[in-house]
């Protein structure tokens, strides 16, 4: 029951209604049965900053951000975490007593899945398709989880230099190689993870893949595949990849962990991981698992 004593969390983007955000948190803070509503806020970019000054002069406790606004908060922020400056985005933010703070627990929420592996990923080599704001949490991951090659492909010799200089000076000190996608071919045979974080295959477009059939046979049978995109589920990537030995790992995850680490900032107690599985997967139709492991 919402009462005058509610505690206020949100989620801020432009637009917002296709959040999923709001499904899940509100799906665990009835489960832990705290005094708390998470509620979704569309704010233009032009909007911004009075908005966050509005969330403190309403005493919001914190709120997740989306796309367009993960890289315009920062400068708003009096504290951002290294894993946040590294990514060069947040999406989450707490109040403390000097002003708003910011991380990224897409890294956290990226990584959740394959430390459930429990691998020595110190020979591993990582190749993650796309360079785009994804690309970044998955690069610091894979940094974090003690890749040995950490490879990026994508489609734009220019953009991968951009990205390439962005990570020179970056307080986690992370190595990484780009190439373009005609270098692929020679990349897969040895990729132990592969990671698409383009949105190729994505619903409506369920019939395509970031992988040609010859690149497909390419893959080794020691693949870990794993794919940001969670609707379809499995996306034609992961059914690939599954058929040729590899194991699957889709977005939804990523997504739920993401959410949970969030959770975790504000409420400074554990979340019912399970609970903001099961809402997301009911709520796009989706059948139930207790884990993204496939
Ligand atoms: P983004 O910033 O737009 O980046 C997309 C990247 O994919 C760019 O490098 C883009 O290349 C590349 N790309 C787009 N179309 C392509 C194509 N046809 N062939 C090859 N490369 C292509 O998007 P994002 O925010 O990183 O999101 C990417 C995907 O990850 C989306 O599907 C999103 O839903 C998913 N995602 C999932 C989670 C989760 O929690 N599971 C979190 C974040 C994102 P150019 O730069 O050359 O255009």
């Amino acid at each position: 029951m919402i009462t005058g004593k509610t505690k206020l969390l949100g989620v801020i983007g432009y637009p917002i209604e296709h959040s999923l955000s709001p499904v899940m948190h509100n799906a665990a803070i009835a489960r832990l049965g705290v005094d708390y509503v998470y509620l979704p806020f569309s704010i233009h970019p032009k909007d911004l900053k009075s908005a966050v000054n509005g969330f403190a002069a309403i005493g919001l406790q914190g709120f997740s951000i989306t796309i367009p606004h993960k890289q315009a908060i920062l400068p708003l922020l009096s504290e951002v975490t290294d894993v946040a400056t590294a990514v060069g985005a947040v999406n989450t933010v707490w109040r403390t007593e000097a002003g708003w703070s910011g991380t990224n627990t897409d890294v956290e929420g990226f990584l959740a899945p394959l430390r459930e592996l429990e691998r020595d990923w110190s020979e591993a080599v990582a190749v993650i398709l796309g360079n785009g704001g994804a690309s970044r949490a998955v690069v610091a991951g894979c940094h974090q989880l003690g890749c040995a090659e950490i490879h990026v492909v994508g489609r734009d010799g220019e953009k991968l230099e951009e990205f390439l200089k962005s990570w020179m000076n970056s307080p986690l000190g992370i190595n990484l190689k780009v190439h373009t996608w005609k270098n692929l071919p020679e990349l897969l045979p040895n990729a132990n993870l592969l990671v698409n974080t383009t949105p190729v295959g994505m619903a409506p477009q369920v019939e395509r893949s970031p992988l040609s059939p010859a690149e497909v046979d390419l893959l080794s049978t020691h693949l870990i595949a794993y794919d940001l995109i969670y609707t379809p589920n499995p996306t034609l990537f992961l059914k690939q990849a599954k058929e040729k030995g590899a194991i699957a790992l889709d977005g939804l995850e990523m997504l739920v962990q993401q959410g949970a680490a969030a959770l975790r900032i504000w409420l400074q107690q554990d979340v019912p991981v399970d609970v903001m599985r099961r809402s997301l997967q009911e709520y796009l139709g989706l059948p139930f698992s207790l884990s993204a492991i496939g």
